[in-house]
Parts: C-alpha cells; structure tokens; sequence
C-alpha cells in the first residue's frame, strides 16, 4: 500500500536526477526518480490512472541510485514496490499478468530453469526469441540465454565445519539462478565461509527468496517464499548471502509483512541476514596462500551499494590480496541495466545502461570486473564479449577463494 506520507517527502530538488540511469538516457523528467514519484502521487490522488503511470514506471530499473542520492529521506523502494504492486492489479490484463508470472516463475525454479536451459541448448537457441519478448510486452529481445556450467558444484553435505573453533553456525542461501548458472560462487562462498571460522550450513528445502517477486508488483507470492527460509534457517545464527538482489530483499522482510501477524518473526529473521561480504569483513583470516598479479575493477551491484548500503566491504577484502591492483571505474555506483529481469522487459535503456557500463570498465584497463550480483554479472560478461575485451567476471568470493585457496 502506497503512504502518501512517503509521497510527500519529495521536496522536488532534482538532486536524484543525476544517481538516474533512466534519466541520463533520455533526459526526461517522466523517465526520472522525481517525475516518477510525481506519477505516483496523481495516481493515488486519483488525477490519472495507473495505466497512464506504467510505461514510466515500468522503466524505472528499480537501482535505487535515487535514494542513495536523496536528501529527505524518501524511500523509493518501498514507494516503487507498491506502485508495482498497484500497476499489477490495475492497469494489466489477466494475461499480462499470467504472462509475467509464468517468467518470474521460470527464473525463480531452479528445476525449471535448468530444464529450459539445457533445451534452449538442445536447440541451440542463443536469445530468448522475440515472440517471448513480445509476449511480456517488450519490443525486442537482447538478453542473451545463460550457458549451464560445465562441472557443477554439487555440496557433498549438509553441513560444512569451521576450520578452527566455530564463532557461528551460517546458513547459506542457494537461492534459484545462483544455484543453476553460479554453483562455483556458492562453493567459493563455503571455502571463504568455513576460512573464517564460520560452521556452514546447506538446509535443503529452501527455495527462492521471492526478490523477483517483489520486484515486480507480488508481494503476496514473496511472502510464500519467505516463510519457506523461515522454517529452513531456523536453526542457524546468520543467513549468508551472496546476490545482492536476494540480500536486500531478505533483509527488508519486516516491510514485506508489515501489519501481519508475521512481522516479528520476519523482523527477527531479517535481523539474522547478513551479506557474505560483511562476514568476513568481520573475521579474521590468515595470509592468502597464493599471491597472484590480479588488475581488478569493482562493479557496485545496486542491491549490495544503495539496497544494503555495503560499499567497502569487498573493497577492502580484495585489498587484502597482496599483488591485487584495485582500480576505480566511473560510475561505479550507476546500474547496468540488468536489474533483474528488466534486460529482458526493457532492452533498450537496460543495452544504453550496459554500453556505458562496458565503456567505464574499459577506460580502466582492468583485466577482471568484480562483480556481487548474478544478474549483473551475466549481463556486464554479454556487454564485455560484444565489444570484445577480454576481462571476466567474477564474484569477489571467487578471486578470494582462489587467492586463500580455499575452495572445498
Ligand atoms: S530506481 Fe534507479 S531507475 Fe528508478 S528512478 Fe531511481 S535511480 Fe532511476
Ligand atoms: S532527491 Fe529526493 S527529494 Fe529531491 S527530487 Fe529526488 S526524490 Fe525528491
């Protein structure tokens, strides 16, 4: 439910409009935080429909490089949650609806998605076709599909224990896309985990945190998959995380249940939810066992920089690495354009997103983007092979794990 309240902390300053992707594409004050946030609150005031508000809040990338920038305190994710939220009931039709449900359901079952992977490879389709893309009401279709891994991690147990005296018994998320495309994070995520003197564990019935969900306008869809990691991480001091999407979410399951009978089981458990990074930014580990020459640049996933507010964590955890060279892009902090599955409803201002992603990663020089998002990554690694530079992706667990070799 949208609270005017919220509305009514824009002071109309402008001075998110510059921390905006969609406004520096297009210069428009309707593709921008304060004109968006404008639509919102005729809608609600009932000056115009929901239907006249979507495009423009369809195209919002949900980064929340505004809020970050903003000075009065508006909270944009909560504002642009329930504006999805409310575009979803009003100003769709029932198939519109189905339509999208059944693509947030295909990125959300990790069964279902590997299964489309393996025949989209079977066909030797590279793209989603655009009769798909048309279908969810985009004009075109630049996402390229995922590869499956070749040798997959596959956890030999469920329980992983601390090398040393254990501080703490760390649940880890394996959420959907993560578990099918980036089965090596997770791995690199136990080794760095279990390093720092954490016991891991690997509950089984966990499922997806609902991020998507939410993103996209179902709450109540979220709130079934969160009582899932309720009863799963029941037993654990932390739930660790390793996409920053599923992170910010999971930390915000307070707002999710808000005025539920809920809310303070979900408080508490969202109390316990901390970002890998900042884990082991809180613990001490020896000296890297190998000392590698690495030139790296950081990209700020939207969700771990303005969602969670983690910037220097992973900085200075790949800092640690002693002949790791860390050199700042431009922009840093601006989105890609992946945001979920916004590359795929929005390709043209997610491909300008990626373009000058792709061009400040470049005027680097680096050799290696550090990357702490699933969605970012697949997207900056297709911008990188289109301009065809050589540079990987990787999540910085991944550099560190390697550096402390510490994978199981
Ligand atoms: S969330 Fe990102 S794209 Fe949306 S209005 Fe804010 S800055 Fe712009
Ligand atoms: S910075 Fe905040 S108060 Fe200023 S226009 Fe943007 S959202 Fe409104």
């Amino acid at each position: 439910m949208l609270d005017k309240r919220d509305l009514q902390k824009c002071i109309h300053c402008g001075l998110c409009l510059q921390a905006c992707p969609t406004y520096l594409t297009t210069g428009q004050e309707a593709e921008s935080p304060r004109g968006r946030i404008y639509l919102m609150r005729q809608a609600v005031e009932g000056r115009i429909r929901w239907a006249q508000a979507r495009p423009h809040l369809d195209a919002c990338m949900g980064c929340l490089g505004c809020q970050t920038a903003c000075p009065s305190g508006v909270p944009y994710a909560k504002l642009i949650e329930a504006a999805r939220a409310e575009v979803e009931t009003q100003a769709r039709t029932p198939l519109q609806r189905w339509v999208r449900q059944q693509a947030i359901s295909n990125f959300t079952q990790p069964a279902r998605l590997r299964l489309l992977l393996q025949l989209a490879g079977a066909l030797g389709l590279r793209r989603a076709p655009r009769w798909v893309a048309r279908l969810l009401g985009a004009s075109d279709s630049v996402m390229r599909l995922p590869r499956l891994p070749e040798r997959a991690w596959r956890p030999k147990q469920t329980v992983y224990p601390a090398r040393g005296v254990p501080k703490a018994r760390v649940g880890l998320l394996l959420g959907c896309a993560m578990q099918v495309l980036f089965d090596r994070v997770h791995a690199a995520t136990v080794g760095m985990l279990t390093l720092a003197g954490y016991e891991v564990h690997l509950p089984r019935a966990q499922g997806c945190c609902g991020a998507l969900w939410v993103h996209n306008g179902y709450p109540a869809r979220a709130c079934r998959n969160a009582r899932r990691l309720f009863m799963a991480f029941r037993e654990v001091d932390y739930i660790a995380v390793n996409a920053a999407g599923c992170g910010s979410t999971m930390k915000e399951y307070g707002l999710l249940f808000h005025g539920t009978p809920e809310q303070a089981e979900a408080e508490r458990f969202a109390q316990r939810v901390r970002d890998v990074h900042e884990l082991l930014a809180d613990a001490p580990l020896p000296e890297p066992a190998r000392r590698d020459s690495l030139c790296v640049t950081y990209h700020d996933a939207c969700h771990l920089v303005h969602g969670q507010g983690i910037r220097e964590q992973p900085r200075a955890l790949l800092k640690r690495l002693p002949n790791l060279k860390l050199i700042e892009m431009e922009g840093a902090e601006l989105c890609c354009g992946s945001a979920g599955i916004y590359n795929l409803l929005q390709p043209h201002l997610a491909r300008d997103a990626l373009q000058r992603k792709i061009a400040h990663i470049k005027a680097t020089g680096a050799t290696v983007v550090a990357s702490a998002n699933p969605g970012c990554t697949l997207w900056i690694r297709q911008g990188l092979e289109e301009a065809g530079l050589p540079v990987e992706v990787l999540h910085p667990v991944e550099i560190l794990a390697k550096a402390y070799d510490a994978m199981p």
